[in-house]
Protein backbone atom coordinates (compact mmCIF):
# COMPACT_ATOMS: atom_id res chain seq x y z
CA UNK A 1 0.00 0.00 0.00
CA UNK A 2 1.37 3.26 -0.99
CA UNK A 3 0.58 4.92 2.39
CA UNK A 4 1.63 2.32 4.57
CA UNK A 5 3.65 4.86 6.47
CA UNK A 6 6.60 1.82 7.34
CA UNK A 7 9.33 1.40 4.79
CA UNK A 8 8.23 0.01 1.63
CA UNK A 9 9.45 -4.60 1.17
CA UNK A 10 8.47 -4.86 -2.34
CA UNK A 11 8.76 -3.03 -5.17
CA UNK A 12 4.80 -2.84 -6.15
CA UNK A 13 4.68 -0.70 -3.50
CA UNK A 14 7.41 1.63 -4.84
CA UNK A 15 6.39 5.10 -6.79
CA UNK A 16 8.40 6.48 -9.58
CA UNK A 17 11.71 5.43 -8.82
CA UNK A 18 12.13 3.40 -11.69
CA UNK A 19 15.68 5.20 -12.92
CA UNK A 20 17.12 4.62 -9.22
CA UNK A 21 16.14 1.18 -9.25
CA UNK A 22 17.53 0.05 -12.15
CA UNK A 23 20.89 2.05 -11.54
CA UNK A 24 21.09 0.22 -8.27
CA UNK A 25 20.48 -3.58 -9.80
CA UNK A 26 23.47 -2.49 -11.78
CA UNK A 27 25.32 -1.28 -8.65
CA UNK A 28 24.25 -4.71 -7.18
CA UNK A 29 27.41 -6.67 -9.44
CA UNK A 30 30.11 -3.79 -8.06
CA UNK A 31 31.77 -4.43 -4.58
CA UNK A 32 30.37 -1.46 -3.00
CA UNK A 33 27.49 1.58 -3.88
CA UNK A 34 26.00 4.66 -1.75
CA UNK A 35 22.55 5.49 -1.55
CA UNK A 36 22.31 9.13 -0.74
CA UNK A 37 19.12 11.00 0.00
CA UNK A 38 17.39 13.36 2.26
CA UNK A 39 15.60 11.94 5.51
CA UNK A 40 12.62 9.75 4.53
CA UNK A 41 13.20 10.08 0.32
CA UNK A 42 12.57 6.38 0.48
CA UNK A 43 16.51 4.85 1.01
CA UNK A 44 15.38 1.76 2.88
CA UNK A 45 12.55 1.46 0.73
CA UNK A 46 14.29 0.82 -2.43
CA UNK A 47 16.76 -1.37 -0.50
CA UNK A 48 14.88 -3.31 0.80
CA UNK A 49 12.70 -3.38 -2.34
CA UNK A 50 15.42 -4.52 -4.64
CA UNK A 51 16.79 -7.09 -2.49
CA UNK A 52 13.69 -8.44 -1.54
CA UNK A 53 12.23 -8.66 -4.85
CA UNK A 54 15.23 -10.01 -6.72
CA UNK A 55 15.62 -12.76 -4.08
CA UNK A 56 18.62 -11.21 -2.31
CA UNK A 57 20.59 -13.32 0.66
CA UNK A 58 21.53 -10.20 3.02
CA UNK A 59 22.25 -8.72 6.20
CA UNK A 60 20.71 -5.37 7.08
CA UNK A 61 22.45 -3.01 9.67
CA UNK A 62 20.05 -0.41 10.85
CA UNK A 63 22.42 1.93 13.00
CA UNK A 64 19.61 4.12 13.53
CA UNK A 65 19.41 3.23 17.07
CA UNK A 66 22.95 5.16 17.47
CA UNK A 67 20.94 8.43 16.42
CA UNK A 68 19.94 9.92 19.79
CA UNK A 69 23.42 8.73 21.48
CA UNK A 70 26.48 11.60 21.28
CA UNK A 71 29.06 8.88 20.76
CA UNK A 72 29.22 5.18 20.74
CA UNK A 73 31.82 1.98 21.77
CA UNK A 74 32.08 -0.96 20.02
CA UNK A 75 30.24 -3.06 22.44
CA UNK A 76 27.47 -0.55 20.42
CA UNK A 77 28.56 -2.06 17.49
CA UNK A 78 28.64 -5.48 17.98
CA UNK A 79 25.09 -5.26 19.50
CA UNK A 80 24.24 -3.69 16.41
CA UNK A 81 25.53 -6.74 14.19
CA UNK A 82 24.22 -9.03 16.15
CA UNK A 83 20.66 -7.92 15.77
CA UNK A 84 21.55 -7.74 12.01
CA UNK A 85 22.70 -11.14 11.95
CA UNK A 86 19.68 -12.57 14.03
CA UNK A 87 17.50 -10.50 11.20
CA UNK A 88 19.29 -12.36 8.62
CA UNK A 89 19.20 -15.68 10.11
CA UNK A 90 15.45 -15.22 10.76
CA UNK A 91 14.92 -14.34 7.44
CA UNK A 92 17.66 -16.95 5.62
CA UNK A 93 17.46 -19.53 8.41
CA UNK A 94 20.66 -21.70 6.17
CA UNK A 95 22.54 -18.65 7.24
CA UNK A 96 22.81 -20.23 10.95
CA UNK A 97 25.44 -22.76 9.66
CA UNK A 98 27.72 -20.42 8.54
CA UNK A 99 27.85 -18.55 11.79
CA UNK A 100 28.15 -22.10 13.78
CA UNK A 101 31.97 -22.24 13.29
CA UNK A 102 32.90 -18.27 14.25
CA UNK A 103 34.57 -17.64 16.93
CA UNK A 104 33.71 -15.52 19.73
CA UNK A 105 29.40 -16.38 18.17
CA UNK A 106 27.18 -18.68 20.27
CA UNK A 107 24.38 -20.01 18.35
CA UNK A 108 21.42 -21.54 20.48
CA UNK A 109 18.79 -22.71 18.15
CA UNK A 110 18.11 -19.67 15.63
CA UNK A 111 19.59 -17.32 18.08
CA UNK A 112 22.97 -15.63 17.53
CA UNK A 113 25.24 -14.03 20.31
CA UNK A 114 28.43 -12.21 19.73
CA UNK A 115 31.14 -11.54 22.57
CA UNK A 116 32.63 -7.98 22.26
CA UNK A 117 35.98 -9.63 24.47
CA UNK A 118 38.65 -7.89 22.72
CA UNK A 119 40.61 -11.23 23.58
CA UNK A 120 38.16 -14.02 22.36
CA UNK A 121 35.82 -11.52 21.04
CA UNK A 122 34.43 -11.96 17.70
CA UNK A 123 36.05 -10.55 14.36
CA UNK A 124 34.34 -8.49 11.82
CA UNK A 125 36.47 -9.62 9.31
CA UNK A 126 36.25 -13.17 9.77
CA UNK A 127 32.51 -13.01 9.63
CA UNK A 128 32.37 -11.89 6.31
CA UNK A 129 35.04 -14.49 5.09
CA UNK A 130 32.90 -16.69 6.46
CA UNK A 131 29.42 -15.46 4.25
CA UNK A 132 31.55 -14.85 1.54
CA UNK A 133 32.52 -18.32 1.43
CA UNK A 134 29.12 -19.44 1.88
CA UNK A 135 27.83 -17.41 -1.32
CA UNK A 136 30.19 -18.33 -3.50
CA UNK A 137 29.73 -22.25 -2.85
CA UNK A 138 26.62 -21.52 -3.88
CA UNK A 139 27.15 -19.09 -6.88
CA UNK A 140 25.18 -16.55 -5.29
CA UNK A 141 26.29 -12.80 -4.28
CA UNK A 142 25.69 -11.78 -0.48
CA UNK A 143 24.90 -8.13 0.07
CA UNK A 144 25.73 -6.25 3.24
CA UNK A 145 23.69 -2.83 3.98
CA UNK A 146 24.94 -0.71 6.33
CA UNK A 147 21.91 1.80 6.53
CA UNK A 148 22.47 5.56 7.56
CA UNK A 149 26.02 4.73 7.89
CA UNK A 150 26.66 8.26 9.19
CA UNK A 151 26.16 7.80 12.80
CA UNK A 152 28.88 4.95 12.14
CA UNK A 153 31.41 7.66 12.66
CA UNK A 154 30.28 8.07 16.35
CA UNK A 155 31.41 4.29 17.23
CA UNK A 156 34.67 5.81 18.59
CA UNK A 157 37.50 3.08 19.87
CA UNK A 158 37.36 0.75 16.11
CA UNK A 159 37.34 1.82 12.83
CA UNK A 160 35.31 -0.08 10.47
CA UNK A 161 36.91 1.20 7.35
CA UNK A 162 39.74 -1.34 6.87
CA UNK A 163 37.25 -4.29 7.31
CA UNK A 164 35.10 -2.70 4.41
CA UNK A 165 38.65 -2.27 2.95
CA UNK A 166 39.29 -5.99 3.27
CA UNK A 167 35.55 -6.92 1.55
CA UNK A 168 35.75 -4.81 -0.66
CA UNK A 169 39.28 -5.78 -2.01
CA UNK A 170 39.14 -9.58 -1.37
CA UNK A 171 35.21 -10.74 -1.32
CA UNK A 172 34.37 -11.42 -4.18
CA UNK A 173 30.98 -12.56 -3.02
CA UNK A 174 30.35 -9.49 -1.13
CA UNK A 175 28.48 -6.21 -2.13
CA UNK A 176 28.48 -3.73 0.23
CA UNK A 177 25.50 -0.72 0.17
CA UNK A 178 26.06 1.80 2.24
CA UNK A 179 23.45 4.42 2.71
CA UNK A 180 23.29 7.91 3.70
CA UNK A 181 20.86 11.07 5.10
CA UNK A 182 23.88 13.10 5.10
CA UNK A 183 26.89 14.17 3.29
CA UNK A 184 29.06 13.81 5.72
CA UNK A 185 28.50 9.84 4.96
CA UNK A 186 30.76 10.55 2.37
CA UNK A 187 33.26 13.27 3.91
CA UNK A 188 33.97 11.60 7.06
CA UNK A 189 32.54 8.56 7.18
CA UNK A 190 33.77 6.41 3.44
CA UNK A 191 36.23 9.57 3.09
CA UNK A 192 36.92 8.36 -0.66
CA UNK A 193 38.55 10.92 -1.44
CA UNK A 194 41.20 10.99 1.68
CA UNK A 195 44.69 9.34 1.14
CA UNK A 196 44.20 8.06 4.80
CA UNK A 197 40.88 6.12 4.45
CA UNK A 198 41.14 2.93 3.96
CA UNK A 199 38.84 3.21 1.16
CA UNK A 200 41.35 5.45 -0.90
CA UNK A 201 40.37 5.31 -4.41
CA UNK A 202 38.10 2.99 -4.58
CA UNK A 203 35.64 3.28 -7.15
CA UNK A 204 32.44 3.47 -5.26
CA UNK A 205 29.00 3.25 -7.24
CA UNK A 206 26.68 6.54 -5.86
CA UNK A 207 22.73 6.75 -6.72
CA UNK A 208 20.87 9.74 -5.16
CA UNK A 209 17.22 9.99 -4.19
CA UNK A 210 15.69 12.94 -4.29
CA UNK A 211 12.79 14.54 -2.99
CA UNK A 212 9.67 14.36 -5.61
CA UNK A 213 8.60 17.30 -7.64
CA UNK A 214 5.24 19.09 -7.82
CA UNK A 215 4.09 16.85 -10.29
CA UNK A 216 5.29 13.35 -9.60
CA UNK A 217 3.60 14.72 -5.70
CA UNK A 218 0.78 14.77 -7.11
CA UNK A 219 0.73 11.78 -9.26
CA UNK A 220 2.04 9.54 -5.80
CA UNK A 221 -0.98 11.30 -3.72
CA UNK A 222 -3.75 10.31 -6.80
CA UNK A 223 -2.33 6.63 -6.93
CA UNK A 224 -2.35 6.78 -3.05
CA UNK A 225 -6.06 7.65 -2.71
CA UNK A 226 -7.00 5.94 -5.90
CA UNK A 227 -5.53 2.78 -4.40
CA UNK A 228 -7.91 3.06 -1.37
CA UNK A 229 -11.05 4.42 -3.40
CA UNK A 230 -11.13 7.44 -1.42
CA UNK A 231 -11.59 10.45 -3.35
CA UNK A 232 -9.07 13.65 -2.88
CA UNK A 233 -8.24 16.54 -5.10
CA UNK A 234 -6.21 18.86 -3.01
CA UNK A 235 -3.16 18.10 -4.21
CA UNK A 236 -1.30 21.25 -5.01
CA UNK A 237 -2.40 22.62 -1.30
CA UNK A 238 -0.34 19.31 0.42
CA UNK A 239 2.14 20.33 -1.40
CA UNK A 240 2.49 23.90 -0.54
CA UNK A 241 2.17 22.90 2.82
CA UNK A 242 4.61 20.20 3.23
CA UNK A 243 6.76 19.79 -0.05
CA UNK A 244 7.64 16.92 -1.91
CA UNK A 245 9.64 14.64 0.35
CA UNK A 246 7.76 10.70 0.00
CA UNK A 247 7.56 10.12 3.98
CA UNK A 248 5.60 13.70 4.70
CA UNK A 249 3.51 12.62 1.84
CA UNK A 250 3.22 9.24 2.82
CA UNK A 251 2.02 9.98 6.01
CA UNK A 252 -0.31 12.90 4.72
CA UNK A 253 -1.76 9.95 3.28
CA UNK A 254 -2.13 7.60 5.99
CA UNK A 255 -3.19 10.21 8.62
CA UNK A 256 -5.94 11.72 6.04
CA UNK A 257 -7.31 7.75 5.66
CA UNK A 258 -7.17 7.48 9.03
CA UNK A 259 -8.24 10.09 11.01
CA UNK A 260 -10.04 12.26 8.22
CA UNK A 261 -9.72 14.78 6.16
CA UNK A 262 -10.33 17.38 8.96
CA UNK A 263 -6.62 18.70 9.87
CA UNK A 264 -4.76 16.36 8.41
CA UNK A 265 -2.11 19.17 7.07
CA UNK A 266 -2.02 20.30 10.27
CA UNK A 267 -1.27 16.77 11.64
CA UNK A 268 1.40 16.03 8.94
CA UNK A 269 3.04 19.22 9.88
CA UNK A 270 3.07 18.78 13.30
CA UNK A 271 4.23 15.16 13.20
CA UNK A 272 6.94 16.59 10.71
CA UNK A 273 7.98 19.43 12.70
CA UNK A 274 8.59 17.58 15.84
CA UNK A 275 10.74 14.86 14.11
CA UNK A 276 13.03 17.56 12.87
CA UNK A 277 13.01 19.27 16.03
CA UNK A 278 14.20 16.68 17.65
CA UNK A 279 16.74 15.71 14.39
CA UNK A 280 17.89 19.09 15.43
CA UNK A 281 18.71 18.93 18.62
CA UNK A 282 20.57 15.79 18.20
CA UNK A 283 22.56 17.57 15.57
CA UNK A 284 23.41 20.35 18.76
CA UNK A 285 24.32 17.48 21.21
CA UNK A 286 26.95 15.39 19.04
CA UNK A 287 28.52 18.57 17.80
CA UNK A 288 28.23 19.74 21.36
CA UNK A 289 26.83 22.75 19.58
CA UNK A 290 26.08 25.48 22.24
CA UNK A 291 25.52 28.21 20.32
CA UNK A 292 22.08 27.20 19.34
CA UNK A 293 20.72 30.54 18.20
CA UNK A 294 23.26 31.15 15.45
CA UNK A 295 22.29 27.81 13.52
CA UNK A 296 18.61 28.57 14.02
CA UNK A 297 18.99 32.00 12.87
CA UNK A 298 21.26 31.13 9.57
CA UNK A 299 18.43 28.20 8.74
CA UNK A 300 15.86 31.15 9.05
CA UNK A 301 18.18 33.12 6.65
CA UNK A 302 18.53 30.27 4.08
CA UNK A 303 14.96 29.79 3.43
CA UNK A 304 14.70 30.80 0.29
CA UNK A 305 18.21 30.52 -0.34
CA UNK A 306 21.23 32.07 0.94
CA UNK A 307 25.23 33.45 0.20
CA UNK A 308 27.99 32.99 2.19
CA UNK A 309 27.93 36.92 3.03
CA UNK A 310 24.16 36.82 3.89
CA UNK A 311 25.12 34.30 6.37
CA UNK A 312 27.35 36.48 7.86
CA UNK A 313 25.35 39.01 8.23
CA UNK A 314 22.95 37.32 9.74
CA UNK A 315 25.38 35.89 12.54
CA UNK A 316 26.73 40.22 12.99
CA UNK A 317 23.63 41.18 13.51
CA UNK A 318 22.59 38.25 15.97
CA UNK A 319 25.33 39.30 17.81
CA UNK A 320 26.40 43.01 17.25
CA UNK A 321 29.77 42.67 16.81
CA UNK A 322 31.75 41.28 14.01
CA UNK A 323 32.10 37.53 13.45
CA UNK A 324 35.53 36.33 11.93
CA UNK A 325 35.30 34.08 8.51
CA UNK A 326 36.51 30.75 10.00
CA UNK A 327 33.42 30.61 12.59
CA UNK A 328 30.89 31.50 9.30
CA UNK A 329 32.82 28.52 7.46
CA UNK A 330 32.71 26.09 10.40
CA UNK A 331 28.99 27.35 11.18
CA UNK A 332 28.02 26.68 7.17
CA UNK A 333 30.45 23.16 6.95
CA UNK A 334 28.68 21.59 9.98
CA UNK A 335 25.16 22.55 8.29
CA UNK A 336 25.96 21.02 4.78
CA UNK A 337 27.59 18.21 6.58
CA UNK A 338 24.46 17.12 8.30
CA UNK A 339 22.77 17.89 5.14
CA UNK A 340 20.16 20.77 7.11
CA UNK A 341 22.29 22.95 4.18
CA UNK A 342 22.90 22.28 0.76
CA UNK A 343 25.20 23.74 -1.74
CA UNK A 344 24.06 24.52 -5.16
CA UNK A 345 26.43 27.18 -7.04
CA UNK A 346 27.21 29.82 -4.49
CA UNK A 347 23.51 28.97 -3.06
CA UNK A 348 22.63 27.34 0.54
CA UNK A 349 19.42 26.01 0.33
CA UNK A 350 17.36 24.16 3.11
CA UNK A 351 17.30 19.96 2.79
CA UNK A 352 13.93 19.90 4.33
CA UNK A 353 12.42 23.94 3.79
CA UNK A 354 9.92 22.53 6.76
CA UNK A 355 12.72 22.72 9.17
CA UNK A 356 12.48 26.99 9.30
CA UNK A 357 8.68 26.19 11.06
CA UNK A 358 10.07 23.60 13.36
CA UNK A 359 12.38 25.50 15.09
CA UNK A 360 10.17 29.15 14.86
CA UNK A 361 8.95 28.77 18.47
CA UNK A 362 11.47 27.91 21.59
CA UNK A 363 13.39 24.99 20.67
CA UNK A 364 14.02 23.32 23.86
CA UNK A 365 16.08 20.24 23.31
CA UNK A 366 16.48 17.66 26.76
P1 LIG B 1 14.60 6.77 4.13
O1 LIG B 1 15.15 5.41 4.35
O2 LIG B 1 15.24 7.49 2.99
O3 LIG B 1 14.59 7.62 5.36
P2 LIG B 1 12.07 5.39 3.89
O4 LIG B 1 12.35 4.30 2.92
O5 LIG B 1 11.98 5.03 5.32
O6 LIG B 1 13.09 6.61 3.68
O7 LIG B 1 10.74 6.10 3.43
C1 LIG B 1 10.06 7.04 4.23
C2 LIG B 1 8.57 6.85 4.07
O8 LIG B 1 8.18 7.18 2.73
C3 LIG B 1 8.09 5.40 4.26
O9 LIG B 1 6.80 5.46 4.81
C4 LIG B 1 8.00 4.85 2.87
O10 LIG B 1 7.02 3.86 2.80
C5 LIG B 1 7.61 6.08 2.05
N1 LIG B 1 8.21 6.07 0.69
C6 LIG B 1 9.43 6.53 0.37
N2 LIG B 1 9.66 6.42 -0.94
C7 LIG B 1 8.55 5.89 -1.48
C8 LIG B 1 8.15 5.54 -2.81
N3 LIG B 1 8.99 5.71 -3.85
N4 LIG B 1 6.93 5.01 -2.99
C9 LIG B 1 6.10 4.83 -1.94
N5 LIG B 1 6.40 5.15 -0.67
C10 LIG B 1 7.61 5.67 -0.43
MG1 LIG C 1 15.92 4.65 6.13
Amino acid sequence: MIFDPRPKERLRDLFNREVEINKFVNALNDPAVVVLGLRRTGKSSLINAVLNDYGYRYIYVDTRVLEQKPYAAYPDLVRLLERAFNDAVGRFNELIEVFRRIRGVSVAGFSISLSWSRRNGVDIAEVFDKLNDWASDRGLRFVVVLDEAQELVKVRGVNLLPVLAYVYDNLRNITIVVSGSEVRVLSRFLRLNDPESPLFGRYVARLELLPFTREQAVEFLRRGFEEVGVSFSDYDKVYDAIGGIPGWLTYFGFTYIREGPEGAIDRVREYAMSILRREFCNFLMEGRYVSKDRYIRVIEMCRFGCTWSDVKRTLEALEGRSINDATVKSIIDSLIDHSILIKRGDTYYLGDPLITDALKDNVSCT
